[in-house]
Protein backbone atom coordinates (compact mmCIF):
# COMPACT_ATOMS: atom_id res chain seq x y z
CA UNK A 1 0.00 0.00 0.00
CA UNK A 2 0.72 3.56 -0.76
CA UNK A 3 0.62 6.04 2.08
CA UNK A 4 -0.70 9.39 0.85
CA UNK A 5 -3.01 10.51 3.76
CA UNK A 6 -1.04 10.51 6.88
CA UNK A 7 -3.03 11.55 10.87
CA UNK A 8 -0.80 13.32 12.89
CA UNK A 9 -1.58 13.16 16.48
CA UNK A 10 0.40 14.73 18.50
CA UNK A 11 1.28 18.40 16.96
CA UNK A 12 3.81 19.85 19.89
CA UNK A 13 7.41 20.99 20.08
CA UNK A 14 8.40 17.75 17.21
CA UNK A 15 4.96 16.78 16.03
CA UNK A 16 4.10 19.87 14.42
CA UNK A 17 7.25 20.31 12.54
CA UNK A 18 7.20 16.78 11.24
CA UNK A 19 3.98 17.46 9.89
CA UNK A 20 5.14 20.15 8.32
CA UNK A 21 7.66 18.27 6.18
CA UNK A 22 5.46 15.32 5.51
CA UNK A 23 3.02 18.21 4.03
CA UNK A 24 6.33 19.70 2.05
CA UNK A 25 7.14 15.60 0.67
CA UNK A 26 3.58 15.81 -0.75
CA UNK A 27 1.61 14.02 2.37
CA UNK A 28 -2.12 14.75 3.32
CA UNK A 29 -1.86 15.58 6.45
CA UNK A 30 -5.25 15.73 9.09
CA UNK A 31 -3.60 16.75 12.35
CA UNK A 32 -5.15 16.51 15.94
CA UNK A 33 -3.71 18.27 18.71
CA UNK A 34 -5.26 18.24 22.29
CA UNK A 35 -4.93 22.31 22.56
CA UNK A 36 -6.04 23.19 18.88
CA UNK A 37 -4.31 26.00 18.67
CA UNK A 38 -0.95 24.17 18.42
CA UNK A 39 -2.28 22.52 15.17
CA UNK A 40 -3.86 25.55 13.64
CA UNK A 41 -1.11 27.02 12.01
CA UNK A 42 -0.45 23.71 9.65
CA UNK A 43 -3.49 24.59 7.85
CA UNK A 44 -2.04 27.34 6.18
CA UNK A 45 0.36 24.68 5.54
CA UNK A 46 -2.28 22.69 3.99
CA UNK A 47 -3.26 20.07 6.58
CA UNK A 48 -6.73 19.54 7.59
CA UNK A 49 -6.85 20.54 11.57
CA UNK A 50 -9.17 18.19 13.00
CA UNK A 51 -11.45 17.92 16.43
CA UNK A 52 -10.48 14.69 17.30
CA UNK A 53 -8.39 11.93 17.24
CA UNK A 54 -10.95 10.35 15.65
CA UNK A 55 -11.75 12.34 12.82
CA UNK A 56 -8.28 13.10 11.84
CA UNK A 57 -7.95 9.04 11.52
CA UNK A 58 -11.05 9.07 9.25
CA UNK A 59 -9.86 8.17 5.55
CA UNK A 60 -6.25 8.59 6.67
CA UNK A 61 -3.30 5.75 5.79
CA UNK A 62 -1.31 5.48 8.51
CA UNK A 63 -1.70 7.18 11.92
CA UNK A 64 1.30 8.64 13.31
CA UNK A 65 1.49 9.40 17.27
CA UNK A 66 3.98 12.09 18.22
CA UNK A 67 2.34 12.22 22.25
CA UNK A 68 3.69 12.65 25.36
CA UNK A 69 3.58 9.22 27.00
CA UNK A 70 2.04 6.09 27.00
CA UNK A 71 -1.07 6.73 28.62
CA UNK A 72 -1.78 9.34 26.18
CA UNK A 73 -0.59 7.75 23.34
CA UNK A 74 -3.21 4.53 24.56
CA UNK A 75 -6.11 7.04 25.21
CA UNK A 76 -5.83 8.93 21.94
CA UNK A 77 -5.82 5.61 20.13
CA UNK A 78 -8.79 3.53 22.30
CA UNK A 79 -10.75 6.34 23.86
CA UNK A 80 -14.19 6.96 22.93
CA UNK A 81 -13.33 9.57 20.41
CA UNK A 82 -9.82 8.12 19.59
CA UNK A 83 -8.50 6.13 16.10
CA UNK A 84 -9.83 2.75 17.19
CA UNK A 85 -13.74 4.00 17.39
CA UNK A 86 -13.88 4.28 13.73
CA UNK A 87 -15.41 0.85 11.85
CA UNK A 88 -12.25 1.05 9.79
CA UNK A 89 -9.02 2.60 11.09
CA UNK A 90 -5.85 3.49 9.26
CA UNK A 91 -4.28 0.23 8.70
CA UNK A 92 -0.77 1.75 9.80
CA UNK A 93 0.39 3.15 13.24
CA UNK A 94 3.66 4.55 13.34
CA UNK A 95 4.11 5.30 16.87
CA UNK A 96 7.21 7.93 17.50
CA UNK A 97 6.79 9.29 20.86
CA UNK A 98 8.89 8.32 23.49
CA UNK A 99 6.92 5.62 25.57
CA UNK A 100 9.20 2.94 27.07
CA UNK A 101 9.59 -0.92 27.23
CA UNK A 102 6.39 -1.41 28.70
CA UNK A 103 4.23 0.72 27.04
CA UNK A 104 5.21 -0.27 23.73
CA UNK A 105 4.32 -4.05 24.37
CA UNK A 106 0.71 -2.37 25.60
CA UNK A 107 0.42 -0.53 22.76
CA UNK A 108 1.74 -3.32 20.38
CA UNK A 109 -1.07 -5.64 21.89
CA UNK A 110 -3.59 -3.01 21.45
CA UNK A 111 -2.48 -2.82 17.57
CA UNK A 112 -3.08 -6.52 17.00
CA UNK A 113 -6.37 -6.66 19.05
CA UNK A 114 -7.41 -3.57 16.26
CA UNK A 115 -5.52 -5.95 13.30
CA UNK A 116 -3.51 -2.78 12.61
CA UNK A 117 0.32 -2.78 11.34
CA UNK A 118 2.41 -1.12 14.02
CA UNK A 119 5.64 0.59 13.45
CA UNK A 120 7.69 1.40 16.72
CA UNK A 121 9.56 4.52 15.60
CA UNK A 122 10.59 7.03 18.12
CA UNK A 123 12.85 9.68 17.29
CA UNK A 124 16.48 10.90 17.73
CA UNK A 125 16.89 14.75 17.78
CA UNK A 126 15.21 17.49 19.11
CA UNK A 127 13.05 20.84 17.60
CA UNK A 128 15.28 22.01 15.40
CA UNK A 129 16.62 18.88 13.97
CA UNK A 130 13.10 18.05 13.47
CA UNK A 131 12.38 21.51 11.44
CA UNK A 132 14.98 20.49 9.46
CA UNK A 133 13.38 16.95 8.67
CA UNK A 134 17.26 15.82 10.27
CA UNK A 135 15.60 13.33 12.73
CA UNK A 136 17.33 10.09 13.41
CA UNK A 137 14.59 7.67 12.79
CA UNK A 138 14.59 4.39 14.27
CA UNK A 139 12.73 2.51 13.39
CA UNK A 140 11.27 -1.64 13.95
CA UNK A 141 8.76 -3.74 12.77
CA UNK A 142 7.92 -5.88 9.91
CA UNK A 143 9.77 -5.33 6.90
CA UNK A 144 6.91 -4.80 4.97
CA UNK A 145 5.60 -2.15 6.99
CA UNK A 146 9.32 -0.39 7.11
CA UNK A 147 9.31 -0.71 3.57
CA UNK A 148 5.64 1.20 3.48
CA UNK A 149 7.22 4.23 5.96
CA UNK A 150 10.20 4.56 4.64
CA UNK A 151 8.96 7.69 2.86
CA UNK A 152 7.13 9.04 5.92
CA UNK A 153 10.99 8.53 7.23
CA UNK A 154 12.50 10.39 4.70
CA UNK A 155 10.21 13.51 4.87
CA UNK A 156 10.93 13.74 8.77
CA UNK A 157 14.52 12.40 9.38
CA UNK A 158 18.14 12.65 7.67
CA UNK A 159 18.90 9.09 8.79
CA UNK A 160 16.52 5.76 9.47
CA UNK A 161 18.29 2.93 11.80
CA UNK A 162 16.26 -0.22 11.31
CA UNK A 163 16.60 -2.20 14.46
CA UNK A 164 14.73 -5.22 14.16
CA UNK A 165 11.12 -6.13 15.71
CA UNK A 166 8.80 -4.03 16.79
CA UNK A 167 9.62 -2.59 20.79
CA UNK A 168 13.49 -2.87 19.37
CA UNK A 169 13.63 0.77 18.84
CA UNK A 170 12.02 1.75 21.73
CA UNK A 171 14.37 0.17 23.64
CA UNK A 172 17.46 1.72 21.76
CA UNK A 173 15.78 5.26 22.47
CA UNK A 174 16.28 4.68 26.21
CA UNK A 175 19.75 3.64 25.23
CA UNK A 176 20.17 7.16 23.39
CA UNK A 177 18.16 9.16 26.17
CA UNK A 178 20.47 7.65 28.74
CA UNK A 179 23.20 8.90 27.13
CA UNK A 180 21.37 12.44 26.61
CA UNK A 181 20.71 12.69 30.25
CA UNK A 182 24.26 11.73 31.38
CA UNK A 183 25.79 14.77 29.25
CA UNK A 184 23.51 16.73 29.95
CA UNK A 185 24.18 16.31 33.79
CA UNK A 186 27.96 16.14 33.52
CA UNK A 187 27.93 19.46 31.67
CA UNK A 188 26.06 20.98 33.90
CA UNK A 189 28.62 19.80 36.81
CA UNK A 190 31.59 21.15 34.65
CA UNK A 191 30.44 24.59 34.24
CA UNK A 192 28.63 25.37 37.93
CA UNK A 193 32.51 23.72 39.06
CA UNK A 194 34.39 26.23 36.93
CA UNK A 195 32.14 29.26 38.03
CA UNK A 196 32.44 28.02 41.43
CA UNK A 197 35.80 27.67 41.18
CA UNK A 198 36.22 31.37 39.78
CA UNK A 199 36.63 30.08 36.65
CA UNK A 200 35.01 31.83 33.34
CA UNK A 201 32.48 28.75 32.62
CA UNK A 202 33.59 28.94 28.55
CA UNK A 203 37.09 28.02 29.55
CA UNK A 204 35.43 24.51 30.38
CA UNK A 205 33.85 24.31 26.76
CA UNK A 206 37.41 25.64 25.18
CA UNK A 207 39.21 22.73 26.52
CA UNK A 208 37.06 20.19 25.04
CA UNK A 209 36.43 21.96 21.88
CA UNK A 210 37.76 19.84 18.73
CA UNK A 211 39.62 17.07 21.01
CA UNK A 212 38.29 13.32 22.16
CA UNK A 213 36.31 14.84 24.61
CA UNK A 214 34.52 17.21 22.74
CA UNK A 215 30.66 16.78 22.18
CA UNK A 216 28.17 19.51 20.21
CA UNK A 217 25.67 18.94 22.58
CA UNK A 218 27.99 20.35 25.98
CA UNK A 219 28.23 23.19 23.75
CA UNK A 220 24.53 23.97 23.46
CA UNK A 221 23.14 22.68 26.39
CA UNK A 222 26.41 24.74 28.46
CA UNK A 223 26.11 27.77 26.03
CA UNK A 224 21.97 27.66 27.91
CA UNK A 225 23.42 27.13 31.11
CA UNK A 226 25.57 30.12 30.88
CA UNK A 227 23.79 32.20 29.75
CA UNK A 228 20.49 31.30 31.90
CA UNK A 229 18.49 30.82 29.41
CA UNK A 230 16.26 27.70 28.92
CA UNK A 231 13.81 28.35 25.67
CA UNK A 232 12.39 24.44 25.27
CA UNK A 233 13.37 22.51 23.31
CA UNK A 234 13.43 19.14 24.95
CA UNK A 235 11.24 20.48 28.40
CA UNK A 236 12.44 18.77 31.74
CA UNK A 237 8.91 17.42 32.57
CA UNK A 238 9.76 15.16 29.20
CA UNK A 239 13.53 14.71 30.35
CA UNK A 240 12.10 13.79 33.68
CA UNK A 241 9.64 11.22 32.17
CA UNK A 242 12.23 9.70 29.91
CA UNK A 243 14.62 9.24 32.64
CA UNK A 244 12.20 7.49 34.71
CA UNK A 245 11.57 5.16 31.71
CA UNK A 246 15.25 4.36 31.49
CA UNK A 247 15.54 3.79 35.23
CA UNK A 248 12.62 1.54 34.94
CA UNK A 249 14.53 -0.59 32.13
CA UNK A 250 17.51 -0.81 34.72
CA UNK A 251 15.56 -2.13 37.31
CA UNK A 252 13.67 -4.68 35.38
CA UNK A 253 17.34 -5.45 33.73
CA UNK A 254 19.68 -5.00 37.01
CA UNK A 255 22.07 -2.36 35.19
CA UNK A 256 22.91 0.07 37.80
CA UNK A 257 22.27 3.33 36.32
CA UNK A 258 23.28 5.72 39.03
CA UNK A 259 24.17 8.46 36.38
CA UNK A 260 20.59 8.40 35.28
CA UNK A 261 19.39 8.24 38.70
CA UNK A 262 21.43 11.29 39.61
CA UNK A 263 20.07 13.31 36.39
CA UNK A 264 16.89 12.45 37.32
CA UNK A 265 17.04 13.91 41.05
CA UNK A 266 18.57 17.00 39.44
CA UNK A 267 15.38 17.53 37.27
CA UNK A 268 13.11 17.13 39.99
CA UNK A 269 14.76 19.77 41.92
CA UNK A 270 14.28 21.94 38.88
CA UNK A 271 10.80 21.18 38.49
CA UNK A 272 10.56 22.62 42.49
CA UNK A 273 12.45 25.47 41.14
CA UNK A 274 9.49 26.30 38.76
CA UNK A 275 11.54 25.18 35.36
CA UNK A 276 9.20 22.22 34.68
CA UNK A 277 8.33 23.90 31.41
CA UNK A 278 12.07 24.94 30.28
CA UNK A 279 14.21 23.15 28.56
CA UNK A 280 16.28 20.40 30.70
CA UNK A 281 19.41 22.31 30.24
CA UNK A 282 17.70 24.11 33.37
CA UNK A 283 18.50 20.50 35.72
CA UNK A 284 21.86 23.29 35.86
CA UNK A 285 19.66 25.70 38.87
CA UNK A 286 19.80 22.41 40.65
CA UNK A 287 23.54 21.39 40.19
CA UNK A 288 24.64 25.39 41.09
CA UNK A 289 25.79 25.75 44.91
P1 LIG B 1 5.25 18.56 23.72
O1 LIG B 1 5.42 19.75 22.88
O2 LIG B 1 5.05 18.74 25.19
O3 LIG B 1 4.07 17.67 23.11
C1 LIG B 1 3.38 16.73 23.86
C2 LIG B 1 2.14 16.38 23.14
O4 LIG B 1 1.35 15.46 23.93
C3 LIG B 1 1.24 17.58 22.84
O5 LIG B 1 0.56 17.33 21.64
C4 LIG B 1 0.28 17.51 24.03
O6 LIG B 1 -0.94 18.19 23.81
C5 LIG B 1 0.05 16.03 24.08
N1 LIG B 1 -0.54 15.63 25.35
C6 LIG B 1 0.01 15.67 26.58
N2 LIG B 1 -0.86 15.19 27.50
C7 LIG B 1 -2.00 14.88 26.83
C8 LIG B 1 -3.24 14.34 27.21
N3 LIG B 1 -3.51 14.02 28.49
N4 LIG B 1 -4.17 14.14 26.25
C9 LIG B 1 -3.92 14.44 24.95
N5 LIG B 1 -2.75 14.94 24.52
C10 LIG B 1 -1.79 15.16 25.45
O7 LIG B 1 6.48 17.57 23.59
P2 LIG B 1 7.32 17.03 22.36
O8 LIG B 1 8.72 17.45 22.59
O9 LIG B 1 6.66 17.33 21.09
O10 LIG B 1 7.30 15.48 22.70
C11 LIG B 1 6.43 14.54 22.09
C12 LIG B 1 7.06 13.15 22.28
O11 LIG B 1 8.31 13.12 21.58
C13 LIG B 1 7.39 12.79 23.74
O12 LIG B 1 7.18 11.41 23.93
C14 LIG B 1 8.85 13.14 23.85
O13 LIG B 1 9.49 12.43 24.89
C15 LIG B 1 9.34 12.73 22.49
N6 LIG B 1 10.57 13.37 22.03
C16 LIG B 1 10.83 14.67 22.30
C17 LIG B 1 12.00 15.25 21.83
C18 LIG B 1 12.35 16.69 22.12
O14 LIG B 1 13.54 17.02 22.04
N7 LIG B 1 11.41 17.57 22.43
C19 LIG B 1 12.91 14.49 21.08
C20 LIG B 1 12.60 13.17 20.78
C21 LIG B 1 11.43 12.61 21.27
P3 LIG B 1 -1.11 19.73 24.30
O15 LIG B 1 -0.40 20.54 23.26
O16 LIG B 1 -2.56 19.94 24.34
O17 LIG B 1 -0.45 19.82 25.65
Amino acid sequence: MTVSTIAVLGTGIMGRPMAANLLAHGFRVRAWNRTSAKARPLAEQGAEVCATPREAATGADAVLTMLAEGDVVEQVMSGPDGVLSLDRPPPLWVQASTVGVDATSRLVELAESAALTFVDAPVLGTKQPAEQGKLVVLAAGADSALAECAPIFDAIGGRTLLVGEAGAASRLKLVVNAWVLAVTAATAQSVALAQALDLDPNLFLDSIEGGALDVPYAHVKGAAMIEGEYPPSFPVTLAAKDAQLVLDAGERTGVDLAVTRAALHQLARAVELGHQDADMAALFAAVRP
